[in-house]
């Protein structure tokens, strides 16, 4: 082949195309994918959990008691919250986007009853995903998520499914009920606390029980939960819980029975 010939510059023209394909393939693989932080095994144990109580102590804040939404406002523009409240329940009102408590907390105990419904379709992630932000610090945040999803015979990544805190610690085990039965969690939450330069000062823990059986143990957050990367902090003083409406086409789910103890 002469150079300068038109088979040499064909195959010239071949062979920038191919270096181009091949940074752009190298490129795409090493971009952060949502898999990078999906974890698979091992996969926490089924325990059948005993009846529970939740009824509010005195001296309990109550944030939905089963008759209205006072407490809660959008998420996004603080509107007053939109979602479905009837027959003592509030359902998740997926249109109208997250709600969360107009009041601000930093450690607490926290109560609160979810339903799947019986009707429930979907898998994975998009089978009752919803989710309870311990601290919900603003709409560009992800927030610090505890996982609300149907992990009822529902195989997803394990720090991903029900009671997981969402990416970085899957539940100790898996006390789910089956979908239309209503479940409890209950949380202890120590928020974190940060230096003057935003650095971090103390990280945030969360100790919860789903069911009545202990599923996080005094867990120590790396961050904010995110759905793609590494978790990180970024400091806040104290924040409102917040209520997830998740953008998946199952069936919405419903809460009620939700009241909260101050812990400062
Ligand atoms: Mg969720």
């Amino acid at each position: 082949m002469r150079t300068g010939s038109p088979r040499h510059l064909r195959f010239l023209a071949l062979l920038t195309l191919a270096f181009i394909t091949a940074s752009l393939v190298a490129q795409e693989q090493s971009k952060p994918k949502p898999e990078d932080t999906e974890v698979w095994s091992p996969v926490p144990k089924i325990v059948t959990p005993g009846a529970t109580c939740g009824a509010p102590p005195s001296d309990a804040i109550i944030l939905f008691d089963g008759k209205n939404l006072d407490e809660w406002v959008s998420a996004q523009d603080h509107s007053p919250a939109q979602w479905i409240v009837h027959d003592g329940i509030v359902t998740v009102a997926k249109m109208a986007g997250n709600i969360e408590t107009r009041r601000k907390f930093k450690d607490y105990q926290l109560h609160l009853e979810f339903q799947i419904p019986a009707n429930i379709t979907g898998s994975g992630q998009a089978r009752g995903n919803s989710g309870v932000f311990l601290a919900s610090t603003g709409p560009g945040d992800d927030g610090y998520e505890l996982q609300v999803l149907d992990s009822y015979n529902n195989t997803t990544y394990v720090n991903g499914q029900a009671a997981s805190i969402y990416k970085q610690s899957a539940p100790l085990v898996n006390p789910n009920r089956p979908p239309g039965e209503w479940q409890t969690y209950d949380v202890v939450w120590t928020a974190p606390t940060f230096h003057e330069d935003g650095s971090v000062k103390t990280p945030a823990y969360a100790t919860v029980f789903f069911n009545g059986v202990l599923v996080q143990n005094h867990f120590q957050l790396q961050g904010q939960t995110l759905y793609i990367g590494k978790p990180f902090y970024k400091a806040f003083d104290s924040a409102p819980i917040k209520l997830q409406a998740h953008g998946d086409k199952s069936e919405p789910i419903s809460f009620r029975n939700i009241w909260v103890r101050e812990l400062n």
